[in-house]
């Protein structure tokens, strides 16, 4: 089958069976063309929270759907491909991590949704990127905080809320590598074109940035904006959306190291998601998410308290 026939039968498939397919903003072009929904780790919980479809189908990475399924513990949730990691969430061991939280238990631990649910359910709030900065005001000044996985977050939510906290050596291989030097190189060969990047970045590109935020935010703001050049530091698939949205703008990827396998922003974890493989899970209704109840409970109160705080509940 060519990939619009494969498209055609998913549509076709899914209406059938009645579910729901959420697809992130860095899946492939041909996936996101068949979602209902396609968006950044929140908008992505909430639409799988409220969702009454019969089976939901996640092309993202695995913390992901097992968060939808954390969210929506009767729903059938199936994946792709089982084996989508991420490297924030890998360097986040549960060990390690549950003897870092012993070592320094008067601190209000905070992670970044990027992480496995062992990790959330020792966790006292998650947060995203587009509410990580109201989740960390919300905690009251006199407490310690132990921020994870992701240190480049850590660092900017340091110095846009004037809180030092205890940071979690994790990163993003993908915002992790773009290059400093090719992005001035652009910058100098493209007068008045602006930056836009995700606050997992390194420093040094956020300092080059006019804007910062989530994937959502970044959509938003190039596509309200009266400029018409953007370099867009993030992963490569968001390209797809906003190409939609702004068809009319330039929009150039921050380059990567040339170390970087592919020199690219491209996340090899979202791509182990295929339109065949996509097609395969919805059919077969497998590989299906498990997460236990006792995972669930544990995991899901500090997911319930970031939803509260973030729609101002709290
Ligand atoms: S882009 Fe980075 S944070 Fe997102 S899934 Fe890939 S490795 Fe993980």
């Amino acid at each position: 089958m060519t990939d619009v026939e494969l498209i055609d039968t998913i549509l076709r498939v899914k209406k059938d069976k009645n579910a729901l397919i959420l697809a992130h903003y860095y899946q492939d072009e041909s996936i996101q063309l068949c979602a209902d929904f396609v968006g950044d780790s929140y908008g992505l919980s909430i639409k799988a929270m409220n969702s009454n479809a019969d089976i939901i189908v996640f092309a993202g990475v695995h913390f992901m759907a097992e968060t939808a399924k954390i969210l929506n513990p009767t729903k059938k949730i199936v994946v792709p491909d089982l084996e989508t990691g991420c490297s924030l969430a890998a360097s986040c061991e549960y060990d390690r991590f549950k003897k870092m939280k012993e070592m320094h238990p008067n601190h209000v631990v905070v992670t970044y949704i990027n992480c496995s649910a062992e990790i959330k359910s020792l966790s006292d709030v998650i947060c995203t990127s587009s509410n990580a900065e109201k989740i960390i005001n919300s905690i009251p000044e006199n407490r310690e905080i132990l921020f994870a996985p992701d240190k480049n977050l850590g660092k900017y939510l340091e110095k846009k809320t004037g809180r030092r906290m205890l940071l979690w050596d994790g990163v993003c291989i993908v915002h992790e590598s773009f290059s400093f030097n090719k992005l001035v190189e652009i910058i100098n060969e493209n007068p008045g074109i602006k930056i836009v990047a995700h606050p997992e970045s390194n420093a040094d590109v956020l300092e080059l940035a006019t804007f910062i935020g989530s994937t959502t935010e970044m959509i938003n703001f190039v596509v309200d904006s009266p400029d018409d050049k953007f370099i867009i530091a993030t992963e490569i698939g968001v390209i797809h959306d906003l190409k939609k949205k702004a068809p009319h703008k330039l929009l150039i990827p921050a380059p990567a190291y040339e170390e970087n396998s592919c020199a690219c922003s491209e996340c090899a974890y979202m791509k182990v998601n295929t339109l065949k493989k996509l097609y395969d899970c919805l059919l077969n209704e497998s590989p299906v998410i498990d997460v236990t109840p006792e995972l669930i409970e544990s995991a899901r109160w500090p997911i319930d308290k970031m939803i509260k705080i973030t729609e101002n509940e709290i």
